[in-house]
């Protein structure tokens, strides 16, 4: 059975592999705050229970198996986010760090009444996926902001960055997924780009911020 630490472990190997093509031990040790040695040995334990696969000297992989039990916790902590957000009021800032504790909780019955009470919703609060009961994962087809021109139109789908300190920003803004966003102009010195959306002056984002904020597009103004 999976203790706390290697469903973490399991975690983090997944959502690595969602942002680079080759994890090292050195990517996996940064990511967990934690020595190599501990990481070595945590990989080996991983390997052995059929999770990872591990040769010295190459990059790490999830197998199969360790791709679905991550996904599984990932389900179970997407949907836990999804109801403090959505049936207790908790702020998208804040759903995180308590669903970083119920993830672990060990009772099907629990999630599956989670996910029907909820509605079977198919993202959390940050717009991330919620993975099926088989742990299959829906590909998301979505764009940088940053990638789009002036004149553009969007619907801001999800989040790259889901930090407290970047939601409490995003509220700072009052910007909200699924507003419909108007790219006024587009910098070319810094990239930097003037926005608006309904019910809000325009107002203007770094490249930094527009990069992580992900997006559909909308018809193009004539
Ligand atoms: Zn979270």
């Amino acid at each position: 059975m999976a203790t706390q630490t290697i469903e973490n472990y399991l975690k983090a190997l997944f959502s690595l592999a969602e942002q680079t093509e080759t994890i090292n031990v050195t990517d996996l040790a940064k990511r967990m705050e934690v020595s190599l040695p501990t990481v070595n040995s945590m990989v080996n334990r991983l390997a052995s229970m059929g999770f990872v696969k591990y040769e010295k000297y190459k990059p790490l992989e999830l197998s199969d198996a360790g791709k679905k039990q991550a996904a599984l916790i990932i389900r179970k902590h997407r949907l836990t986010e999804m109801f403090l957000a959505e049936k207790m009021g908790i702020g998208w800032d804040e759903v995180h760090e308590i669903a970083e504790h119920i993830e672990h909780l060990k009772s099907p019955l629990f999630f599956d009444r989670l996910d029907e009470m909820l509605g079977y919703p198919s993202h959390d609060p940050h717009g991330s996926p919620i993975p099926d009961k088989n742990g299959q994962v829906e590909a998301q087809d979505l764009r940088k902001l940053s990638e789009f021109s002036g004149g553009d139109i969007v619907i801001l789908k999800a989040l790259g960055n889901t930090t407290e300190q970047f939601l409490r920003y995003l509220d700072e803004k009052e910007l909200a997924l699924e507003s419909v966003i108007r790219i006024v102009k587009v910098e070319e010195f810094d990239g930097s780009m003037t926005l608006s959306w309904p019910g809000q002056t325009a107002q203007v984002f770094s490249e930094k911020v527009c990069s992580v904020l992900l997006v559909n597009a909308m018809n193009r103004e004539s």
